[in-house]
């Protein structure tokens, strides 16, 4: 780090105070040389996520890609615009507080399909049925029943 004024190295934190949830520090340098003062920003690099796939291979979580799949589910269904964007985020917030680096894809297609059951029910079958490829009608038939079931329980107007 140079003086922007002398271009002298050496430098004294004279102030140094969190931002935004410690996610970004700013501190106030003092330059040895000249005792100009300047403020720098240090910005905590965002943990590695990664995301394993079935047949073991690793990849980079990338959470426009997971709000395109949530997109497409949604497809002309009637949600809010954003609603695919919001889930992503939601997905990717949860992923990142949990603390792991390594994700399998089985939980995030899990916590995929857990949002869209939220979002839409016929969205969520959508995904489901080409995420977890139902083997059968009698396997779709099944989410379909605990759908209805579970929209008795939550008391939706007959
Ligand atoms: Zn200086």
């Amino acid at each position: 780090m140079r003086c922007p004024h002398c271009g002298e190295r050496e430098t004294r934190v004279v102030d140094s105070r969190d931002l935004d949830e410690s996610a970004t520090i700013r501190r106030r340098r003092e330059c040895a040389g000249c005792a100009t003062r300047f403020t720098t920003y240090e910005r905590m690099e965002a943990a590695r996520l990664v995301i394993v796939k079935r047949d073991g291979t690793r990849q980079e979580f990338d959470r426009d890609k997971l709000a395109d799949g949530l997109r497409k589910a949604l497809t002309r269904r009637p949600v809010p615009d954003g609603a695919a964007e919001q889930a992503a985020d939601e997905i990717e917030a949860e992923l990142r507080s949990a603390g792991a680096t390594e994700v399998p894809s089985s939980r995030v297609g899990a916590m995929a399909m857990e949002q869209l059951r939220g979002i839409d029910q016929i969205a969520y079958i959508r995904f489901a049925s080409v995420y977890q490829s139902f083997e059968d009608l009698e396997d779709l038939k099944r989410e379909v029943d605990s759908l209805y079931a579970e929209r008795g329980t939550v008391g939706s107007p007959a």
